[in-house]
């Protein structure tokens, strides 16, 4: 550091290039009097790579205390007394000997004079920081830096500190934060003082007269004492001109927002004001953005933390036995007033969020093997441990674990934030009847505009004016795990008796989107805008208030900053939100079943069919008729069996796709004694004849995606030509959705909702009774020569309503020879035999 030092200030280094730090030492020797060459000891430590690493080398927490680094600088420089003037009372150095007159003469001193806007925080006394646009007047041929100190009220740029570079404005121009070197109080002069973070108030007055600068800070990530600049100026490698960018209150805003998690979220979907970090991954569609994991990447880049550490861990799935729970019924989430827990409906997700609210002990069923993440934050200079989270909960994929585990992470470091984005009114999770509350005190709804005739309802009507008095009965009508698709704005409104006065309505919209979709029950949207948004129909418009949010996440949205500013120091009543609900999806089937049964009702089916089919000894072939994925082949390739060809059927290509790969990838582990494989491409409502005289025949949860002509079709075509041994045929139980669509998870009470909404599924085309699969069964049966007994999965056969999806098990009660026809209309789309070894064909 000692050389590098008396580089710095030899005539080479003057004259050399575009080193930013020359242009300083260029602007330090146009200076008048005393300050003439004075060099500000923060600048070297700043500007100079070589001597930044230097510092680090000697104690690797000067990345957060610039002030160190000056001391280190100071104390290199000390040591070169034949070269260098050291002044710690002005924190500045100056070379012994005049720079030669040629050389400085030879200097462009013609820089030309710049107005730059930048960023004026003022520490308050009490409460928060005041944030005011300043404009840096640098007039040509002075130092910037001395321009910057003035406006802080300091006698030049050597008693600034000089933050790291943090965010950009939106040309892209790196913002630093500007302030006074702190002074400390007479009482405590220990030099480890600086730059420690005040633990607490008493803490932080007893080291520094003056005060924490907590939104400077939290914008730079360093420690701030007292009032400070931001600004986007400073000398590059490209010329030795001052470059310089505006930093508007707006692109401020925006900056201290990009650094919190939340604000991260809430720029990924372009939604400042509507979006919040939801507090659990479950699928996509809140993520256009980047996902949890990549997320808590750019935030740990940002915060100057090392790349997470994640550690992924697997449990072995229990014997069915051990993990098959009594269904317990969820409880119905509308009896369930004010209580203060948080809902997290979603097995898998976990912790804090996870309890399900229920008064009696009623628990969800909470997945007990699969993988679990942890994650570990550390900090890139020291590697100390920041944070260590360790969720306990298990997922069925590996993905969503890691997702769930960087989640939790942020959600962690978002509440160190929350006082910039989160509207302290809105609890980060919350129950319906929490909300409910809210609803009443803080919302509300003015009125409604003209909505669809079709969705028009008169139960709906007692919504239209809420009486604030009055509890309402508010009745959640999409349920949580729904897709919801809206179009929205917001404008920040004044007060009614201020429009009185003036006889202007003044409002100004701050922030709106055509269409935004998002998932319901995960805390992805504004709870105030999710709860108006879960009791509409699709097609209605809805109008509500909330009261403000943080001024700093209003102001970053703002298209005219100024304006919206003074609307807000006004009289401020609220935003007012305008609400079209576009779509809704309902949860997908899956999503909802692996909510209620362990395991998956999926996994129990296919279990149910192998289980039947290891006891048939003597069949060799089977096809499973509508085979998707492939699950049911998958497991048969796992087990002992005495088949030997297995066929799949679906018309499906992509299914086919996933079941191709799948097979291929579990090929050669299995102990099965598989001969053939084969997929084919085609409608079971056609028969093929390579499938005439199989042995066993499956078709599980496929027969409800036709019409009900066809399935009859498709079981006459079965019985008839295929004529199997065994056919195994399940279908969901309609009698059963009762029990589904009461949980919240699944409510849907609105009886505008169609018909076809009741099912597990929009691709189903119907959903029988027990009496009707009975009808279905036994008809054809009876008219093919065969036998039929019912049963199923999920819940007991013994209680109403019955198993939640019912299997029809036929069987060949005589072989009679049938008519061979010769058709082939199926494609094979993927084929393996085991012949020469295990060769694929
Ligand atoms: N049996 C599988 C998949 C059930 S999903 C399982 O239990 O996991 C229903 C499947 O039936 C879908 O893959 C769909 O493509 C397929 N399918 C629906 N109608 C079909 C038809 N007419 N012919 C063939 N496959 C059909």
């Amino acid at each position: 550091m000692v050389e590098r030092i008396k580089y710095i200030f030899s005539d080479e280094f003057l004259s050399s290039g575009h080193h930013p730090l020359g242009s300083h030492l260029r602007a330090t020797l146009l200076r008048d009097g005393e300050r003439h060459g004075s060099v500000p000891l923060s600048i070297i430590a700043a500007f100079d790579a070589k001597i930044n690493s230097g510092c680090k080398v000697i104690n690797p927490s000067v990345d957060q205390d610039p002030i160190l680094a000056m001391s280190y600088v100071m104390k290199a420089a000390a040591k070169l007394t034949d070269y260098i003037v050291v002044s710690p009372h002005v924190a500045s150095l100056r070379r012994k000997n005049p720079y030669p007159p040629a050389i400085v003469e030879a200097l462009d001193t013609h820089g030309e004079s710049i107005k730059v806007e930048a960023v004026y925080i003022q520490c308050a006394t009490s409460g928060e920081e005041v944030v005011d646009p300043v404009i840096l007047d640098i007039s040509s041929g002075r130092y910037y830096l001395d321009v910057i100190a003035e406006k802080l009220g300091l006698k030049d740029g050597s008693q600034l500190i000089i933050s790291r570079t943090f965010g950009k404005t939106p040309s892209g121009f790196e913002c630093r934060v500007y302030s006074a070197i702190p002074k400390l109080n007479p009482s405590d002069k220990s030099s480890k003082a600086y730059g420690k973070r005040p633990a607490d108030e008493e803490d932080q007055s007893s080291h520094f007269k003056t005060p924490w600068n907590a939104k400077a800070s939290s914008a730079c990530g360093q420690d701030i004492h007292g009032d400070a600049i931001v600004a986007a100026v400073g000398y590059s490698w490209r010329s030795n001109d001052i470059e310089h960018d505006d930093v508007t209150l707006k692109s401020f805003y925006r900056i201290c927002c990009g650094m919190s998690p939340n604000g991260i979220y809430k720029f990924s979907r372009q939604a400042l004001i509507a979006a919040t970090l939801p507090f659990s991954f479950t699928t996509k569609s809140n993520w256009r953005g980047p996902l949890p994991r990549e997320m808590l990447s750019i935030f740990c880049r940002q915060q100057q933390l090392a790349e997470p550490v994640f550690t992924i861990s697997t449990s072995p799935v229990k014997p069915l036995s051990e993990t098959l729970r009594s269904f317990k019924k969820l409880k119905d989430s509308e009896s369930n007033d004010g209580n203060n827990q948080c809902v997290n409906e979603y097995a898998g997700s976990d912790d804090s969020f996870n309890h399900y609210n229920s008064k009696d002990e009623e628990e969800l069923p909470v997945l007990e093997s699969g993988y679990r993440c942890g994650v570990k934050i550390l900090s890139k200079s020291l590697q100390d441990l920041v944070l260590d989270c360790s969720p306990g909960s298990f997922y069925e994929k590996e993905s969503h674990a890691i997702q769930n585990a960087a989640l939790k992470a942020l959600t962690w470091f978002g509440s160190l934030f929350d006082d910039l984005d989160a509207d302290p009114e809105q609890p980060r999770c919350y129950t319906k009847g929490e909300l409910n509350w809210m609803f009443t005190r803080n919302v509300m709804i003015k009125g409604k505009f003209p909505s669809s005739k079709r969705y028009e309802e008169p139960a709906y009507d007692e919504s239209k004016t809420m009486d604030m008095d009055r509890k309402p009965k508010r009745v959640q009508t999409i349920p949580n795990g729904s897709l919801v698709s809206i179009s929205y704005s917001v404008s920040v409104e004044v007060e009614a008796d201020f429009w009185g006065r003036t006889g202007k309505c003044l409002r100004e919209l701050i922030e709106s989107n055509e269409e935004i979709e998002f998932e319901v029950g995960v805390g992805s949207m504004n709870p105030h805008l999710e709860s108006v948004v879960t009791q509409m129909s699709v097609g209605q418009y809805a109008c509500f208030i909330t009261n403000m949010p943080a001024e700093g996440l209003v102001l970053a949205d703002a298209n005219d900053t100024a304006r919206t500013r003074s609307l807000l120091s006004k009289l401020a009543a609220g935003l007012e939100y305008n609400v079209h609900l576009l779509g809704v999806k309902g949860p997908t089937e899956k999503r909802v079943e692996s909510v209620f049964f362990k395991p998956q009702l999926s996994k129990q089916r296919v279990g149910y069919a192998v289980k039947l089919i290891k006891e048939s000894s003597a069949a060799s072939t089977l096809v499973d008729f509508g085979c998707g994925s492939g699950s049911l082949l998958e497991s048969l390739l796992e087990v002992p069996t005495s088949l030997q060809t297995i066929v799949g059927v679906d018309i499906s290509e992509k299914a086919l796709a996933r079941a191709a790969k799948m097979v291929d990838s579990k090929l050669n582990k299995g102990a099965c004694n598989l001969k053939t494989i084969r997929l084919y491409d085609g409608s079971i409502l056609e028969f093929d004849s390579r499938l005439h005289g199989i042995d066993i025949a499956t078709c599980l949860e496929v027969i409800e995606r036709m019409e009900e002509d066809e399935a009859f079709q498709f079981g006459k075509t079965v019985l008839t030509l295929s004529r199997p041994k065994l056919l195994i045929v399940s279908t969901p139980n309609y009698e059963y959705n009762k029990i589904l669509h009461k949980s919240s998870l699944y409510h849907s009470k609105d009886k505008s909702i169609s018909q076809r909404s009741k099912f597990r599924s929009h691709e189903h085309k119907f959903e029988w009774t027990r009496a009707q699969f009975n009808h279905w069964a036994s008809k054809l049966a009876k008219s093919h020569n065969y036998s039929v007994e019912f049963s199923g999965v999920g819940g007991s056969g013994n209680v109403d309503p019955g198993f939640a999806s019912q299997i029809a098990v036929f069987k060949r009660k005589s072989f009679t020879e049938v008519k061979k026809v010769s058709t082939q209309p199926y494609k094979v789309i993927w084929e393996w035999t085991r012949a020469q070894g295990d060769k694929k064909n």
